[in-house]
C-alpha cells in the first residue's frame, strides 16, 4: 500500500483546531469559471471532483476583496453578503466529498488590467499598460478593511480558511519592496513600515474570524526581480506574519514581471523548494512549498528532505483530480501527469478563455464532458497511436467499447516521441507512460509495427473507423530541396540523421517545431530542465537569496551554443509570434542566449553546395551552412481515408478523421487530445 510508499505525503497535519488528512495542497488557480455563466455550479463540480480525489486542502482561484483589486474589469470579487450563497455551492460540494477548501484573497495592485488599479505608489508595472493610482492613507486602511470583510464573508460561506495572496508582485508584495513603494507615510519607508500593510491584514483578519479558521499567507520568498526583498526581510516578515496569527505560510516564487521561468516545463521539478527549506528553521507554523512539483515521488522527496510541511501542486490537479487517491493506492503510474506546458491552463487565461488541461480536456468542463458507460458496445478500429488516437482509444474503451488500436511504429505516442527529445520537453515521456498504462487498464487491443491497409479494415467489419494517422512533414518547394544537406525535422529528431557538433545549420520555418529544433541543435548534451545547478547558472538565480530578490548582481553563466544556427521564416511578423503566451518569451530568450540568428521576411532562392541562398531585406545572400533542416509545417495523411471513402457506403459514413489527419494547420497535442476525447465521449452506433 502507498501509505508506506509515500509516508510523508500521507501523514495528516494537525493544525490544533482542525486536521488536514495529508500534506498536499491544491494551489490557487484562476480558471475563468469564476466569471462565467453558471460558474458557481461549474466550480462546485470542478472542486468537488478534486476533493473526492483526496487532496488535503484546496485553495480557490484568486478573488478580489474590492473593485480596484480585480485582476480585470469583470474578474471575481467577494465583498457583499448576497454573494455568500453562491460560494456555499462550492463549500458544500467540497465538504460533502470529504475535502477542505480555503478562498484565496487576491488584490491585483498595479497588475490589475484596468484604469482603476491602485498601488502603494503610482509606478506602472512593466507588464501592464495602466499606471496605477497611489492609495491615500485612508485608501490603505479601507483596503485592509476590505480584506477583512472578504475573509469574514468567506467564513460565512463555509470556507475552512483563506489564503492571503502576498506574493507574485501583487498589491501586498508591492508594499514590501522599495522599488514599488515610495510612500512617505507610515506605510512606506524602512522595511518594518513597508511590511505593516501585510501584517495588519493578517492581524485584523485573525481578530475578525477567531482562532478556528485557517489563514494562509503566501509570502514571496524569492522575488526574482532586481532590488526585491533580501533574505533578512523575508525572515522578518515571516516572523511578523506568524505573530499576527497566520496558521500556515505558503511560498511565493517570483513576481509576474520577472523574466525567469518559474513554472514552465523547462523549469526543473521542485527547483525552488530549497528556498522554503531555508525559512523552516526561522518559524514554528507549517510551511508550504511549491512550483513544478508534479509527481508523488517528487513531493515525498521534498517532504523527506524537510524542505516544508506541505507541498502545493496546482496544475497537477487539473491534469488528474485523482492524483492523491492513485498515489495512496500505489498506482501512481496511472497518474495523468501535468507536463508544465501551460497550453490549456495559463495560456487560456491570458486569452480570456476558460482554463482546461492539455492532457485532461475534462478539467473545468466537468459538467459538460462526461465519460459515461455505453449502453451498446461497438467494435472500433483506431488507426494511429498519436495523441489523438490514444485519447480517443482510452476514453472509448473506458466507456465499454471494443477498441482496436493500430500504429505502424514500434511505440505509441506519434509525434510526442519527437517532442520528448527536445531539451526541456522531457515531461512528454510521462504522457506516453500514462497512455500506455491506460491502454492496459482498459484493454485496448494494441497492435504496433502494423501499417494497416484498407483491405484489412474492410475485412474486419468494424462499426466505426477512427482515422488518427496524423501528418507528414511538408517539403517546401525550393530549388535544390533534395540536396544531401537537407534534413527534415522528423529524420533529425527521430535519430535517422545526425548533425555533428560544430556544424552550421539553417532552419527553414520558425513555428513551434522550428524553435524546438533550434534549441535541440544549440543545447549541449544535457537539458537545463534536468539540472538545477545549470538552470540556476543559466538564468542567474541565487537560491540562497543572499542577493536581493535572488537575482540582483548575479551573473548569468550561459554555455555557448554547440552549433551555429539560423532560424528563418518568410513572414514579416515577429519571430515566434504564435508560441504560447506564457512560454513564448522563454523560447525566444533561450535562442537569443544561444546566439541563434533569427531572420524574418526571408525568400528562399535555392540550395546548393554553397548552402542556402536567400533574399533578406532586398539583399541576396548565401548562408554558407553545412545543413538545412526543414520545419515548414505539415500536411494531413489522407491516403488510407481516401481509399476507404472510395470503398462502400458503410466506410464512407463510418470513417471519422481526428487530429492532424483531420486538420494539419495549427495542430497541436492539445487539439488532438481534446478532439479524440470529445468524440469518444459520444460515439455510439449510428
Ligand atoms: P501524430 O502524433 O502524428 O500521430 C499519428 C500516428 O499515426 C503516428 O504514430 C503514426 O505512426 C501513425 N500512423 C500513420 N499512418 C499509419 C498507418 N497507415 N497505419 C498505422 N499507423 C499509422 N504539441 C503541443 O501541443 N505542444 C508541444 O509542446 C509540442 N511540441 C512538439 C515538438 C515537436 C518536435 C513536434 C514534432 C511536435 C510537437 N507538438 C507539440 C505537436 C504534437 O506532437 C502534434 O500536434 C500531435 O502529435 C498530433 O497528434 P496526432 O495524433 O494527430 O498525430
Ligand atoms: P507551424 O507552426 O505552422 O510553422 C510552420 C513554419 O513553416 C512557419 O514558420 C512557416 O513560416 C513555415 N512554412 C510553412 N509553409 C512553408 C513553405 N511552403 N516553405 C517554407 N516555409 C514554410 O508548424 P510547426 O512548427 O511544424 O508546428 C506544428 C504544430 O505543432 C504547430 O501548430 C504548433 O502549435 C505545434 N507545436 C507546438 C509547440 C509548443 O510549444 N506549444 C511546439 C512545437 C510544435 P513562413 O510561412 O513565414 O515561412
Ligand atoms: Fe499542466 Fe499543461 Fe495541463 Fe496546464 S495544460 S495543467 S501545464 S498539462
Amino acid at each position: 500500500m502507498t501509505q508506506i510508499k509515500f509516508p510523508k505525503l500521507f501523514s495528516p497535519l494537525d493544525l490544533g483546531f482542525t486536521q488536514l488528512k495529508n500534506r498536499a495542497v491544491m494551489g490557487s488557480m484562476h480558471t475563468g469559471l469564476e466569471e462565467t455563466k453558471n460558474g458557481f455550479d461549474k466550480m462546485a463540480a470542478y472542486y468537488e471532483e478534486r476533493a473526492r480525489g483526496g487532496v488535503g486542502l484546496i485553495v480557490t482561484g484568486g478573488i478580489s476583496p474590492n473593485f480596484a483589486g480585480r485582476v480585470a474589469p469583470f474578474s471575481a470579487q467577494l465583498s457583499f453578503f448576497w454573494q455568500v450563497k453562491n460560494h456555499q455551492k462550492i463549500t458544500d460540494a467540497v465538504h460533502k466529498a470529504g475535502g477542505k477548501i480555503a478562498l484565496q484573497i487576491l488584490h491585483a495592485g498595479r497588475y490589475a488590467f484596468h484604469p482603476l488599479s491602485v498601488a502603494p505608489s503610482s509606478i506602472k508595472a512593466p507588464i501592464s499598460p495602466f499606471k496605477p493610482w497611489a492609495l491615500s492613507g485612508w485608501g490603505v486602511k479601507k483596503t485592509i478593511r476590505d480584506f477583512v470583510n472578504c475573509a469574514s464573508l468567506a467564513q460565512k460561506s463555509g470556507y475552512d480558511g483563506v489564503e492571503v495572496m502576498g506574493s507574485e508582485g501583487y498589491l501586498i508584495n508591492e508594499f514590501l519592496v522599495s522599488k514599488t513603494n515610495k510612500r512617505k507615510d507610515e506605510w512606506g519607508g524602512d522595511y518594518s513600515q513597508r511590511m505593516r500593510f501585510a501584517v495588519e491584514i493578517v492581524k485584523q483578519i485573525r481578530e475578525k474570524v477567531g482562532p478556528k479558521f485557517i489563514i494562509i499567507f503566501r509570502l514571496s520568498m524569492i522575488d526574482l526581480i532586481e532590488n526585491g526583498s533580501n533574505w533578512d526581510e523575508v525572515v522578518q516578515l515571516a516572523k511578523a506574519i506568524e505573530a499576527a496569527g497566520a496558521t500556515i505560510i505558503n511560498t511565493g516564487i517570483g513576481w509576474h514581471e520577472a523574466r525567469i521561468p518559474t513554472i514552465a516545463t523547462m523549469v526543473p521539478r521542485g527547483a525552488f523548494t530549497s528556498v522554503t527549506h531555508k525559512l523552516k528553521k526561522e518559524i514554528k507554523i507549517p510551511l508550504i512549498t511549491t512550483n513544478r512539483i508534479n509527481t508523488p515521488e517528487v513531493a515525498e522527496k521534498i517532504l523527506s528532505q524537510g524542505d516544508s510541511d506541505m507541498v502545493s501542486m496546482a496544475r497537477p490537479f487539473l491534469a488528474d483530480p485523482e492524483f492523491m487517491n492513485k498515489a495512496q493506492l500505489g498506482i501512481e503510474n496511472e497518474i495523468n501527469t501535468c507536463i508544465g506546458c501551460n497550453q490549456a491552463c495559463l495560456d487560456h487565461i491570458f486569452a480570456q478563455k476558460i482554463a482546461s488541461c492539455l492532457v485532461n480536456p475534462r478539467a473545468c468542463n466537468e459538467t459538460e464532458l462526461k465519460y459515461l458507460p455505453t449502453s451498446k458496445k461497438i467494435k472500433i478500429a483506431v488507426v494511429g497511436a498519436g495523441p489523438a488516437g490514444l485519447s480517443f482509444s482510452i476514453v472509448a474503451a473506458q466507456r465499454g467499447h471494443e477498441v482496436h488500436l493500430f500504429d505502424m511504429n514500434s511505440e505509441i505516442g506519434g509525434q510526442l516521441n519527437l517532442a520528448k527529445k527536445v531539451p526541456g520537453k522531457e515531461e512528454f515521456y510521462e504522457s506516453i507512460r500514462y497512455f500506455s498504462k491506460m491502454i492496459q487498464k482498459y484493454n485496448v487491443n494494441l497492435k504496433l509495427n502494423h501499417k494497416i491497409t484498407s483491405h484489412e479494415i474492410i475485412e474486419s467489419q468494424y462499426d466505426k473507423i477512427i482515422m488518427a494517422v496524423g501528418v507528414k512533414p511538408r517539403t517546401p518547394n525550393i530549388e535544390g530541396i533534395n540536396h544531401a544537406k537537407v534534413i527534415s525535422y522528423y529524420d533529425l529528431l527521430n535519430g535517422k540523421k545526425q548533425i555533428e557538433s560544430g556544424a552550421s545549420v539553417a532552419i527553414i520555418g520558425a513555428g513551434g517545431i522550428g524553435f524546438d529544433v533550434a534549441e535541440f541543435l544549440t543545447e549541449k548534451d544535457h537539458s537545463l530542465s534536468l539540472d538545477q545547478n545549470e538552470f540556476a547558472k543559466h538564468w542567474g538565480i541565487d537560491f540562497t537569496v543572499e542577493s536581493r530578490g535572488g537575482v540582483t548582481g548575479v551573473k548569468r553563466n550561459i554555455h555557448p551554443p554547440i552549433r551555429k544556427v539560423y532560424l528563418l521564416q518568410r513572414n514579416e511578423s515577429k519571430m515566434g509570434e504564435r508560441l504560447g503566451k506564457t512560454t513564448g518569451w522563454i523560447h525566444r530568450a533561450m535562442l537569443k542566449d544561444k546566439q541563434v540568428e533569427m531572420l524574418n521576411g526571408v525568400t528562399y532562392e535555392k540550395i546548393d553546395d554553397q548552402g542556402l541562398h536567400i533574399s533578406h531585406q532586398s539583399k541576396r545572400q548565401i548562408l554558407n551552412v553545412n545543413y538545412i533542416v526543414t520545419c515548414a509545417g505539415q500536411e494531413s495523411n489522407r491516403e488510407l481515408y481516401s481509399e476507404l471513402q472510395n470503398s462502400n457506403q458503410h466506410f464512407k459514413s463510418n470513417t471519422i478523421l481526428i487530429g492532424g489527419a483531420d486538420v494539419a494547420s495549427e495542430l497541436d497535442a492539445k487539439r488532438a487530445i481534446d478532439q479524440g476525447a470529445r468524440l469518444a465521449a459520444t460515439i455510439e452506433l449510428s
